[in-house]
């Protein structure tokens, strides 16, 4: 038997299936779906890619010696269905002639529309359709596609499109603007003018033959396979260059025709709501780029969609039944037919589609259907139902869920209207979820009072510190001009499930003036403004927004996560609030606590000064006893909160500059609150001052100088677990240091804390459990990570510095570069939110193993920003890492990534 090599579709049969897109590209193989379970799929066929891939290597006499008669036979295939003849002069058959390779290309490739027309076949098409300007407006159409596209006729550089130049000539002549006031006449004669244009830049006259026309465009549309476009885009996207495309000629259909034609989209089930009933809109007499111009109002398809469209619009149920008619109303037949459809195609693809129609004289048209794009809500809402409605399986309704757009359901967004009329003065990064407006403050105090005061505040700096967190807390969204996504305002507000914009670099603040100026708009300390924590968009001005509410589908989603997912969702808290949260939201451990915040309420940021001027241990040791109440008084909250659940309280990690303050008025309040000139002070702060605070005096760095703190901390973390298992709660103390890159900075702190620990035990008399770990976040702990291991009883990725390491990039300062490097396709997705797999990945990857292989109960987890990234936490999981911890609100996230996790593991 000979070869096939072109696979036919139409009236309710197919050679092909959804299967065979490496053979028939993805359009074709759907096709040939949709032809074979009956859905009314315009005829056609499809010509495989590997006719594709001989064209390319062995030229078109190779490939297209063997097509020639299945081509035919394809041909009058479709014609039989149609009822039409190609080329036929009195109701001819016209087709379209358009690419389709295995993996979507958009726009790569080329597409030739309404062929088979020529000088006789056109005045057919006007009688056949009554509207002789339709027909004449297709031909011109035609000649320009395949000029462009067969021909291969382009500008001279610096020239414009001689077709563009030959319309314009037109218009001129008429004295009118757009195309669409050109009429019949004047179509003609731009015909004229074309066919002019094909044979001065391509140097032959444009073929009027439709098998010359239909050859042609065949080879054009194989060739363009290896256009530089889309050698490019495959380059780009990593795609192998010997896939080939298929060429799918397919009957054209037209929903302009007349009064019985009609064109439109649909949806099977809301993609806002979720709810299942099929909507849409349609026009008719129209095109389809028609219903998605806006010229004209499209109607709705039901009428009870079309109902409620006119309430909203005030429109009179009289004047919406003569003007606005749903298709169900008009065409009742062939909406009962598209709603029969939409269906079948739902129930098949066991998923919401989204349809594109065309009714050409009473006869509905299927053009695509693809699986519909939705909102949040929707997600969730539609994944229940179709599970409860036995369209799918538990474990796809998990699948269903793209993690981060829970995010939605979770914070408030900007009304919809309100946001239409909002006036956007830039943009930054969207460093932490949801939508804020409120006054603008500058500084975290003001943050505090005013809020306190009853007003909604927006606090902007330039950058955030510690001693902001208050303030942050008090604020409905922080908005910074400087700083990346691990910057410690994106950290922080991601922890408050607060809104920030990060990094918005067209900001400029003046503290002092109390305004900012952007790009030459000036606001005042109380100016309103509204930030999108999603897109990063600033706004003036008051925006509406709207709080969510977490539905009972939320839950039932929560619930499967749970029943799937083999890994631990821990939690960054650092209050009790926070942990507490987080539990609601189903985490089971705190994988970070940063303790620095806690030095700045109240009366302790003073002692933290004393300990910070102290000139000798001794000095230092007075002031931060007086920190170890509080201190202990924290963790108690905290450990309560989690009762039963691990805490992982990490050591102070910043710089100690971080904790006293830089301008000469706040230095002066210091002095005299701790009774010191003014010039000690300043002399203390200069000497603080580091050239790369990031890579400077912190982390354990800070616990091998001052021991004395670690210590303290220590004691806390201890005395605290062991007051609340006094009072029944079950606290399990992990003490975590920071920022090791060698086993001895580890073992120099562990036994510091050991032995603080042997002290307490002795005095109280009785003991408890407690580990001591490290955060792993400078490359060379992960070279090492075997010799750390040996002392080690878990380690956690700090993936936000080690990412900050293993580039070489600032976490402060890569707002800088990154939209430049993402735009010329350096990078991808900025690395602080997007686990790098390849380069920092292979780290944690490394240290992982290399932990577990002197220490093969290594509790292993990240506690960087990633630990709430989808992709990220899917890769810890593949890497066996035991948990993931994200900021609370990213807990739910994280637990549906890792049930898709696990259930992607298991389907291997
Ligand atoms: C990290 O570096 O990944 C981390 C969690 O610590 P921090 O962000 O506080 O430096
Ligand atoms: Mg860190």
């Amino acid at each position: 038997m000979a070869e096939k090599n072109v696979y036919l579709f139409g009236d309710g049969e197919a050679d092909g299936n959804a299967e065979q897109e490496e053979l028939l590209g993805g359009k074709g193989a759907n096709l040939a779906e949709m032809s074979s379970i009956g859905v009314p799929v315009p005829p056609g066929f499809t010509i495989t890619t590997d006719i594709c891939t001989k064209y390319v290597n062995e030229g078109r006499e190779a490939a297209f010696k063997n097509i020639r008669d299945e081509v035919e036979e394809g041909i009058k295939h479709v014609e039989d269905i149609m009822g039409k003849e190609f080329g036929d002069e009195e109701d001819p058959l016209l087709v379209s002639v358009r690419s389709g390779a295995a993996v979507s290309m958009p726009g790569m490739m080329d597409t030739v529309l309404n062929l088979g027309l020529n000088d006789d076949t056109v005045e057919a098409m006007a009688e056949t359709t009554g509207n002789p300007r339709f027909a004449w407006d297709s031909y011109r159409r035609f000649i320009q596609m395949f000029g462009d596209v067969v021909l291969g006729i382009e500008p001279e550089e610096d020239e414009i499109d001689p077709f563009e130049k030959a319309i314009q000539a037109q218009k001129d002549k008429k004295g009118v603007e757009n195309d669409t006031d050109l009429d019949t006449e004047d179509l003609k004669e731009l015909v004229e003018r074309f066919k002019k244009v094909t044979k001065e830049y391509a140097g032959q006259t444009f073929p009027s033959d439709p098998w010359e026309q239909l050859w042609d465009s065949i080879a054009a549309v194989f060739g363009s396979w290896d256009n530089s476009r889309a050698i490019d885009y495959r380059e780009m996207q990593g795609l192998p260059h010997d896939m080939g495309t298929a060429v799918n000629v397919q009957a054209m259909v037209y929903g302009n025709t007349g009064t019985d034609s009609a064109t439109g989209v649909g949806f099977t089930r809301n993609a806002a709501t979720g709810e299942n009933v099929f909507n849409g809109e349609f026009l008719i007499n129209a095109q389809g780029e028609d219903v998605v111009a806006g010229v004209r109002t499209p109607h709705k398809i039901t009428k009870k969609g079309s109902k409620e469209w006119a309430e909203i619009n005030n429109i009179s149920e009289e004047k919406r039944k003569k003007e606005y008619a749903s298709l169900e109303e008009k065409m009742p037949e062939a909406y009962q037919q598209l709603h029969k459809v939409q269906k079948k195609l739902e129930e098949h693809y066991a998923d919401m589609q989204d349809v594109e129609f065309t009714i050409e004289q009473g006869r509905l048209w299927l053009l695509q259907t693809r699986t519909g794009k939705r909102t949040g809500a929707a997600m969730v809402k539609m994944a229940v139902d179709m599970l409860e409605e036995g369209l799918i399986d538990e474990k796809t309704a998990v699948k269903r869920i793209t993690p981060e757009k829970l995010d939605e359901l979770l914070h408030p967004v900007f009304d919809k209207q309100a946001l239409q009329d909002a006036d956007e003065l830039t943009k930054g990064l969207g460093a932490s979820p949801g939508a804020a407006t409120g006054k603008i403050v500058f500084n975290a105090d003001t943050a505090e009072e005013w809020n306190d005061k009853g007003e909604e505040v927006i606090l902007a700096r330039v950058e955030t510190s510690p001693e902001d967190v208050a303030g942050m807390a008090s604020a409905n969204g922080v908005l910074t001009s400087r700083g990346g996504m691990t910057s410690h305002a994106a950290v922080v507000a991601r922890g408050l499930g607060e809104c920030c914009v990060a990094g918005a670099g067209e900001v400029e603040i003046d503290y002092k003036a109390k305004k900012m100026i952007v790009n030459d708009e000036e606001l005042e300390q109380g100016d309103w403004i509204s930030l999108n924590g999603n897109d990063g968009a600033v706004y003036k001005g008051k925006v509406k927004t709207v709080e969510p509410e977490i539905s009972d589908n939320f839950e039932t989603i929560m619930e499967l996560a749970e029943k799937y997912s083999d890994m631990g969702v821990r939690t960054n808290a650092d209050t009790p609030e926070d942990a507490e949260r987080a539990i609601e939201f189903g985490a089971t451990g705190i994988g970070l606590t940063r303790t620095e915040h806690m030095f700045f309420e109240g009366e302790r940021i003073k002692a933290v000064r004393e300990m910070i001027l102290a000139d000798d241990e001794e000095g230092r040791r007075e002031a931060i006893t007086k920190l170890l109440p509080m201190q202990r008084e924290d963790f108690e909250g905290i450990f309560e909160a989690m009762d039963g659940y691990p805490v992982t309280v990490r050591l102070l990690d910043p710089p100690l500059h971080e904790f006293v303050p830089q301008d000469e008025e706040s230095q002066k309040e210091m002095a005299d609150e701790l009774g010191v000139s003014f010039e000690e002070v300043q002399a203390k702060v200069e000497s603080l001052e580091e050239q790369n605070p990031m890579l400077g005096h912190r982390g354990c760095r800070l616990g091998n100088t001052y021991p004395e703190i670690t210590e303290m901390q220590a004691r806390a973390i201890l005395e605290a677990a062991m007051n609340c298992k006094e009072d029944g709660i079950d606290a399990v103390p992990e003490i975590m240091v920071p920022l090791i890159g060698m086993e001895q900075e580890f073992t120099m702190q562990k036994e510091v804390i050991d032995g603080v620990a042997e002290e307490l035990f002795e005095e109280r008399g009785e003991e408890i459990d407690y580990k001591v770990g490290t955060m792993i976040e400078i490359p060379r702990a992960c070279l090492v990570a075997d010799k750390v291991a040996e002392d080690a009883e878990f380690f956690s990725f700090g993936t936000n510095d080690l990412t900050q390491m293993t580039f070489g990039y600032s976490r402060d300062d890569v707002g800088k570069f990154l939209d430049i490097y993402k735009d010329k396709g350096l990078l991808d997705d900025d690395p602080f939110q997007v686990l790098d797999q390849t380069g920092v990945g292979q780290l944690v990857e490394m240290g992982t193993e290399r932990g577990r292989q002197t220490n093969e109960d290594l509790k292993v987890g990240i506690c960087g920003e990633h630990g709430g990234e989808p992709k990220s936490v899917k890769f810890c999981y593949r890497n066996g890492l035991n948990y993931v911890s994200c900021s609370p609100f990213r807990v739910p996230i994280a637990r549906v990534a890792t049930a898709q996790a696990a259930i992607e593991a298991d389907e291997e």
